[in-house]
């Protein structure tokens, strides 16, 4: 899914789940299971980056840093992180298992500005409150 996706629905489990380690594995479950949903991926990675880190910002600047909405969207964006900054790929392939894993990460369905307006409510939401 696009960033902002990962950041709303990780921050969406860690503010139902209210303990900060749940948040954590709850967001990278989220990441492998948001990957596995047919959708289409925004080709800008500067928009990817800037509208990621700006949802983190929403977040920490509303709930507080260490919320567990806030540790929830970071840990299910995280993985990501491997798309941009020179991780280890041993075998030649990524590490998470969504990314690695062939054909798991599918193309397709759900567009991406239904993914974006899906993400600015769920985070309308959980900065809610
Ligand atoms: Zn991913």
């Amino acid at each position: 899914m696009i960033v902002s996706a990962h950041v709303a629905t990780g921050a969406a489990g860690g503010a139902l789940l209210r303990s900060r380690v749940g948040a954590v594995v709850l967001g990278a479950v989220l990441h492998g299971v948001g990957d596995a949903i047919p959708h289409r991926d925004i080709p800008s990675r500067r928009f990817e980056i800037c509208s990621g880190l700006a949802a983190l910002a929403a977040l920490a600047w509303t709930r507080g840093l260490l919320d567990p909405a806030t540790l929830g969207g970071a840990a299910c964006a995280a993985p990501d992180l491997e798309h941009v900054l020179p991780f280890p790929r041993p075998g030649e392939r990524k590490l998470f298992p969504s990314h690695r894993v062939e054909g798991w990460h599918r193309s397709g369905g759900i567009p991406a500005w239904a993914q974006l307006a899906g993400a600015g409510a769920i985070l309308a939401l959980v900065l809610r409150g």
